[in-house]
């Protein structure tokens, strides 16, 4: 059974997904701006509404571009290691 991810990037295709995903990432930029100028429960909210738009967009970044899983998690082992030893835990 295919994805809703799947689903959307057959129905829309791959230009207008690629433009909706930067529209989305730009949405949740200004978002952040502006929670970190006024810091009202209302901009936090619109926060978390663009980061589900820009998750949701990501997932039809990884469908569009056929990144597996397995793709995902190797760039977790090379990743984190790096972020770990940056904050101090290792
Ligand atoms: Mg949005």
């Amino acid at each position: 059974m295919k994805t809703i991810y799947e689903t959307a990037v057959e129905k829309w295709g791959h230009e207008a997904q690629f433009n909706q995903t930067k529209e989305e990432l730009a949405e949740l930029i200004q978002a952040l701006c502006k929670y970190e100028k006024y810091k009202t429960p209302e901009w936090r909210e619109n926060v978390i509404e663009e980061i589900f738009d820009v998750q949701v967009m990501i997932e039809q970044i990884k469908v569009m571009l056929n990144i597996s899983p397995d793709e995902m998690n190797n760039m977790t082992l090379q990743k984190m290691p790096k972020l770990e030893k940056a904050v101090g835990w290792q």
